[in-house]
């Protein structure tokens, strides 16, 4: 299978035997068992239990259910092809973490050899796009049964997004500079594992986010900063309205126009 870089449809890289129309399972571990069975049944996979503990340690760093319902979880572990994806529809919904406390319905269970490091990133700018689509959704919440379901995710166009805000990836990044600024303190142990999680982050970020990141990090020792009221926590300058509000409860990504760094609203405690 191979995947051009401009246009790939979804159903490119699926088939309908690679859907489960209705999940059994009643919780995140039974639902990731579940799929990877599927793919496992269809020679997709081979290892497993390997892939089920990576797509864990994943979903601990941070979770994947992206709101709206929905959750991608994904590992980059070498299967022997380009990609497996195995998409599971729950009716009653499963407890995925996820950033809007909201149950998931729908799983798309991605798994791309490392020797791909673009594919993840483009299918995923790809499923965004239309998964951010309230009639999309709403369609793929409603198919009745698994020919309707394919037929709904056979639309989903691969695409890179004009924007690359679309690819929502702020708190990763934040994640990342907090893990990478420990590893620095950490030793033995701890620090690999610290390495491991900073890996499975980058692994996952575009090249051209990764760069920025690095020129910051060495030049300041931190590349993303809190907008606290307003005002970057990076260089104490306001920021512009309209983008300080648009960063408040967004996962996207902007960037201070005065320092440079990479703008996340601070997390307010919960009172
Ligand atoms: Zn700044």
């Amino acid at each position: 299978m191979k995947s051009s870089p401009h246009s790939s449809y979804l159903s490119d890289y699926i088939k309908p035997s690679q859907i489960i129309y209705d999940l059994k399972a009643t919780d995140k571990v039974q639902a990731l068992e579940e799929l990877l069975d599927v793919l496992a049944k269809q020679k997709l996979i081979e290892n497993k239990k390997l892939i089920l503990t990576r797509i864990i340690d994943r979903e601990r760093l941070e979770s994947t259910a992206i709101g709206h319902n929905v959750a991608l979880p994904h590992a980059r572990v070498d299967t022997g092809g380009d990609i497996a994806i195995a998409v599971g529809k729950s009716k009653k919904g499963i407890d995925f973490d996820a950033v809007d406390d909201k149950e998931v319905h729908i799983i798309i269970l991605v798994i791309w050899n490392p020797s791909l490091p673009g594919l993840f990133n483009h299918l995923f700018a790809g499923l965004a796009q239309f998964l951010i689509r309230d009639d999309f959704r709403l369609r793929l919440f409603g198919a009745k049964n698994k020919t309707e379901l394919f037929n709904v995710l056979s639309e989903v166009e691969l695409r890179l997004p004009q924007q690359d805000r679309i690819i929502s990836r702020a708190s990763l990044l934040k994640k990342l500079q907090t893990i990478e600024i420990k590893m620095k303190k950490s030793r033995g142990s701890q620090r690999k594992q610290l390495k491991e999680q900073a890996a499975l982050i980058r692994q996952e970020l575009d090249r051209d986010l990764v760069d920025r990141y690095e020129r910051l990090m060495h030049r300041y020792g931190f590349a993303v900063a809190e907008v606290d009221e307003g005002v970057c926590q990076g260089c104490n300058i306001n920021v512009a309205t309209g983008m300080s509000s648009a960063i408040e409860g967004s996962n996207d990504i902007y960037i201070c126009e005065n320092c440079g760094k990479f703008l996340v609203a601070l997390k307010k405690k919960k009172k």
